[in-house]
């Protein structure tokens, strides 16, 4: 119950649009929910970019997304040619990725505090996970793209 007196379903207590930033704070975003189900991808690439043994991605519809860089701080590195990894030159955080003709973009989960009410989608290019990189969750595994997702490689 809430102020009005009406019951309020599980969902309408989750917040109408996450907030997110990079480690030094200059680039903002917004994305609104309800949230898609968070991936962790193994591939190289997302772990050369990450530091990490993955890359925790939210994919996103660019309705659904806002960025805000005030300072034009945003970079790009194509590791694939038509694949655009977007951060911050400042502090190096990564912060989306973005493929030529696809308008989802691959949000950083990481750069979120609250991700409130989201689901797990499971582990993506299993397949290329690094040799010390236990994968020991019960998540599903996929070995190469989560099901439903047609276009090309990594996140
Ligand atoms: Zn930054
Ligand atoms: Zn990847």
């Amino acid at each position: 119950m809430n102020d009005s007196g009406i019951e309020q379903a599980d969902a309408e207590l989750l917040p109408e649009v996450y907030a997110g930033h990079c480690l030094c704070g200059a680039i903002r975003v917004y994305v609104r929910g309800p949230l898609a189900p968070m991936v962790y991808c193994h591939c190289r690439q997302c772990r050369r970019t990450a530091g990490a043994p993955f890359l925790a991605v939210l994919p996103v519809a660019p309705e659904a997304f806002t960025l805000e860089d005030p300072q034009r701080l945003l970079g790009e590195f194509r590791a694939s040619p038509d694949k655009a990894r977007c951060f911050c030159t400042r502090c190096g955080a990564p912060v989306l990725s973005r493929r030529d003709g696809v308008p989802v973009v691959r949000v950083r989960a990481g750069l979120f505090d609250d991700l409130a009410g989201v689901t797990h989608g499971g582990h993506i290019f299993a397949a290329s996970a690094a040799p010390w990189d236990d994968i020991t969750d019960g998540l599903a595994r996929y070995p190469e793209l989560e099901p439903g997702r047609a276009t090309a490689p990594t996140s």
